[in-house]
């Protein structure tokens, strides 16, 4: 972009999988995986150096286009999530690090309640049609902080001169996103 042009260009992986409510099967698989993931937490012998640190969350007009660019275009990047959603001890020591008082039950509750009441077919039981329905402090540290190679451009280079961001996948659909800040 040049200083001349207010329009910045991003391109974004997308992808065209239609809403499904979530099935009661795959609640239960992603139960299973909590459990297996939480008898790995007790099994490890220095939790707290599992917990990894949070990645900053994007703010202002980056966080717009961010959210603007995975809403749009159903994020691809969350289909591999499925059930297990990359959620493992790791995630969970952190957790149990930050809400002290939650019980087993009451982690496994938190995750349930915050499966999608649709989500992508194929895709991970939090992908919604809003984006992701898991709230950050309980996602796994992968989710946190991955971007596509578009997005991740933008965070690092920012968009201080763009008044708007053209987002585009690789099959020529383009949105744009205006400033309003
Ligand atoms: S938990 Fe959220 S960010 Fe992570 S794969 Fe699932 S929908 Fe995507």
């Amino acid at each position: 972009m040049s200083s001349a042009d207010p329009t910045l260009r991003v391109t974004v992986p997308g992808q065209r999988a239609g809403l499904a409510p979530v099935t009661r099967a795959q609640v239960q698989a992603l139960k299973r995986h909590l459990l297996d993931a939480l008898r790995d937490l007790r099994a490890a012998r220095r939790p707290e150096r599992l917990i990894q640190r949070r990645a900053a969350e994007p703010k202002g007009f980056v966080a717009q286009v961010v959210a603007a660019g995975c809403r749009h275009y159903r994020g691809s990047c969350c289909m591999a999530g499925g059930t297990h959603a990359f959620i493992d001890e790791r995630t969970l020591a952190r957790v149990r690090a930050e809400q002290p008082g939650l019980t087993v039950r009451g982690i496994i509750r938190a995750y349930v309640d915050a499966v999608a009441p649709e989500a992508y077919q194929g895709s991970c039981v939090f992908h919604g049609a809003q984006g992701c329905t898991l709230p950050r402090p309980l996602r796994a540290e992968l989710c946190n902080a991955y971007y596509c190679d578009g997005l991740a451009r933008l965070l690092k280079d920012g968009a201080a001169h763009a008044r708007t961001v053209a987002i585009a996948t690789h099959d020529g659909e383009v949105m744009l996103v205006h400033r309003h800040e």
